[in-house]
């Protein structure tokens, strides 16, 4: 997608502090960090949010999931726990649509979620 800031990531034409990459996913620090770690973990095809991703392709965010116990631990927060959200849709608070998963972790988080 041409107009996708995330797929320029992917590119390489945007720059980002990436902590993994493998042939089908991404994850790079949030921009905007709301945590001491937000990480934002993306596949690298682009699926504007979750009601696009098609049934066969749902072991993508599998993959993404059993990632992140890795990278959690790469930013040393497997011990002290950590959140993992997923914004999809417009009531959501979706922003880039290219569907991410944002890892945050390294203080205590509320609950409820705002
Ligand atoms: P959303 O609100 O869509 O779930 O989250 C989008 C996230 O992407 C926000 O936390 C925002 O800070 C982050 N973001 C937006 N543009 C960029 C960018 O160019 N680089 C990085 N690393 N993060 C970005
Ligand atoms: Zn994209």
């Amino acid at each position: 997608m041409d107009d996708c800031i995330f797929c320029k990531i992917i590119a390489k034409k945007i720059p980002a502090k990436i902590v993994y990459e493998d042939e089908k996913i991404l994850a790079f620090d949030d921009l905007r960090p709301q945590a001491p770690t937000h990480t934002l973990i993306i596949p690298k095809e682009h699926y504007a949010a979750l009601p696009d991703v098609p049934a066969d392709k749902t072991g993508l965010i599998a993959h993404i999931f059993s990632v992140v116990p890795r990278i959690a631990e790469a930013k040393g927060i497997d011990r002290t726990g950590y959140r993992i959200v997923l914004n999809t849709g417009k009531d959501s608070g979706q922003d880039v649509f290219h569907i991410h998963f944002h890892l945050l972790g390294g203080r205590p988080m509320a609950w409820p979620p705002g």
